[in-house]
C-alpha cells in the first residue's frame, strides 16, 4: 500500500519506520530540510512511561493559580482573543476532576508502556543510538509537604504495576551523586527506576536513515497547503508548494499544526500548541553533572544528562504558535540547573530552545482512524511524544495495515472528540 505521511517529527518519522518494515511504499512530506527539527528536536530527554500523567487533575486550577505567581512560574498563560485557546482550556479545566484524571492516566500509560517495550525491541532489532540511558527517573522534593504528596502517586504506580522508590536525601545521591553537594536543597525523591532517558533529535535522525534503508523517501523542504477530499472517497490529493501528492493512506503527524489541515474535512481536532523552553549546557565536570533525569518538582524543571550535555526543559506557556525566546524562562531553567548541579557546566555557553507541545486538553494523543476512510491521524502527543513514539509508530502500521494493534484503543482516536 502506498502511504503519505505529513510531518517528520519523532511521531511521523516512527510511523514511517514501522510502515516501511511492515512493506509498505512509505513517502514522508516535511516542510524543514531534515527530520526533527521543531518540537522533537529539543525536548527534555525522558523516555518516561512511570510519568505518563495528564497535566489536567484535581486540584490543579488551584495550583496553577499558585504557580502563576511564582517567580521562576512553571505556568505562563498570556491572555489573547484566540477562541481556540479559550476552548481548549474550558475543556482541560473539565478534565481536573478526579475521575477524568484516572480515565486519562489509564488511557496514556496503556500507550507509554507500550511503547517503552516498542522502543526496547527497536534497540535489540536495529542497535540505534541516541545518547540513551536506562537509569531511572528521579523526582526531586525540596519540601516535606511534596514528599508526603507522592502517597497518592504512590497509589497510582502501585495499581497500574510501575516499579518505584520513594527516597530519603542520601538515596537520592545514591543514584544522582552530584546532588550530595546541595543535600541541604531537597529533602527526598520519588525515582521511577523503569524510566529511560536519551536525544530525541539523535533518535529521530538516525530512525530516518533506518527509515531509507527500508526504501522511505523522505521530501523536505515542502509546505503541505491543504488536503483534497472528495465526498465517499476521502483523501484525494495533498496539496503543497511542490505539486500535489497522492497514495492510498494519508497520516497526519504535523504535531501543533494537524487541526488546521483537517478542519475543513469536518476533524474538530482539540490540540493546542503548548510552549515550552530548553538549555543545553556542555558538561565540563562530568561528576557534577546529573546521570539521569532529576525533575524538580517545585518548579517543573527536568534537567537530563544527554551525551555529554545537560538538556533542561521546562515551562507551559499559552501564547500560540508565537516562537518568541523569552529571556526569562531561560533564567528559570539556568536557576534550577545551578541551584542542583553547580558544578555541571557554564550555562553561559548554553543554546536556548523552544518548541511547541501538541497538546490535547485530556492529555492523551489522537492516533488511528478518522470517519474519514483512508485518513489516519497522529498528534496530540503533548508532554510525552518521545516516550510514546515508538509506540505510536508501531500501532499505526498495525492500523494501515489492517491488523489490530496490540494494545487497545479504546480512548486513544479521535472518536472521544465525536470526530
Ligand atoms: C520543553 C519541552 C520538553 C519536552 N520534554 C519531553 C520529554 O522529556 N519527554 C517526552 O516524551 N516528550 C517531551 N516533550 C514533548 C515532545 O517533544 C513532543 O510531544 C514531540 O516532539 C511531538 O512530536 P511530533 O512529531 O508530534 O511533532 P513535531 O516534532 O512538531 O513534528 C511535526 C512536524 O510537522 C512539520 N510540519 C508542520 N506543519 C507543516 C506543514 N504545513 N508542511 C510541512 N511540514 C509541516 C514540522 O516541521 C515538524 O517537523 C517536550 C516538549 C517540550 C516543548
Amino acid at each position: 500500500m502506498q502511504v503519505l505521511i505529513l510531518g517528520s517529527g519523532v511521531i511521523g518519522t516512527s510511523v514511517a519506520y514501522y510502515l516501511a518494515r511492515a512493506g509498505h511504499a512509505v513517502t514522508v512530506l516535511e516542510r524543514q530540510p531534515a527530520p526533527a527539527l521543531e518540537t522533537s528536536f529539543g525536548n527534555a530527554g525522558e523516555v518516561s512511561p512511570g510519568y505518563s500523567a495528564p497535566w489536567a487533575g484535581p486540584g490543579v486550577p488551584v495550583k496553577a493559580i499558585k504557580w502563576m505567581l511564582m517567580q521562576h512560574s512553571p505556568l505562563v498563560i498570556k491572555p489573547m482573543l484566540d477562541p481556540a485557546m479559550w476552548r481548549w482550556g474550558l475543556s482541560m479545566l473539565r478534565n481536573c476532576t478526579q475521575a477524568r484524571y484516572e480515565l486519562n492516566k489509564g488511557r496514556m500509560v496503556r500507550l507509554a508502556e507500550y511503547s517503552r517495550d516498542c522502543l526496547k525491541a527497536l534497540r535489540a532489532d536495529t542497535g540505534i543510538r541516541y545518547d540513551e540511558r536506562m537509569q531511572g527517573t528521579l523526582q526531586l522534593f525540596r519540601t516535606q509537604a511534596q514528599l508526603d504528596g507522592t502517597a497518592k502517586d504512590v497509589e497510582v504506580l502501585k495499581a497500574s504495576g510501575v516499579p518505584y522508590q520513594v527516597l530519603d536525601r542520601d538515596g537520592c545521591v545514591l543514584h544522582e551523586p552530584a546532588l550530595g553537594a546541595v543535600k541541604d536543597k531537597f529533602v527526598g525523591g520519588l525515582r521511577l527506576p523503569g524510566d529511560e532517558t536519551g536525544d530525541c533529535f539523535k533518535f529521530t535522525q538516525a530512525l530516518a536513515k533506518l527509515a531509507e534503508a527500508e526504501g522511505v523517501q523522505f521530501r523536505f523542504g515542502v509546505n503541505i497547503q491543504a488536503l483534497e477530499h472528495e465526498a465517499g472517497k476521502g483523501v484525494t490529493a495533498v496539496r503543497t508548494d511542490q505539486g500535489s501528492f497522492t497514495a492510498d493512506r494519508y497520516v497526519v503527524a504535523l504535531g501543533s499544526y494537524s487541526p488546521a489541515l483537517v478542519r475543513p474535512l469536518g476533524i474538530d481536532l482539540p490540540v493546542y500548541p503548548v510552549k515550552g523552553f530548553s538549555i543545553t549546557v556542555p558538561i565540563t565536570d562530568a561528576s557534577g553533572a546529573p546521570e539521569s533525569t532529576v525533575m524538580d518538582e517545585t518548579f517543573k524543571v527536568a534537567v537530563t544528562r544527554l551525551g555529554d550535555r545537560i538538556r533542561v526543559g521546562g515551562t507551559a506557556q499559552l501564547s500560540g504558535f508565537d516562537l518568541a525566546l523569552d529571556a526569562r524562562r531561560r533564567d528559570t531553567l539556568e536557576h534550577v540547573v545551578t541551584d542542583l548541579f553547580p558544578r555541571g557546566g557554564p550555562v553561559r555557553d548554553a543554546s536556548f530552545w523552544t518548541g511547541l507541545r501538541p497538546m490535547t486538553p485530556d492529555g492523551t494523543p489522537v492516533i488511528g482512524a478518522t470517519r474519514v476512510p483512508n485518513l489516519l491521524l497522529s498528534t496530540g502527543h503533548g508532554t510525552l511524544g518521545w516516550t510514546m513514539a515508538a509506540g505510536t509508530g508501531r500501532v499505526m502500521a498495525d492500523l494501515v495495515a489492517g491488523r489490530a494493534p496490540e494494545i487497545d484503543m479504546e480512548g486513544l482516536t479521535v472518536a472521544r472528540y465525536g470526530g
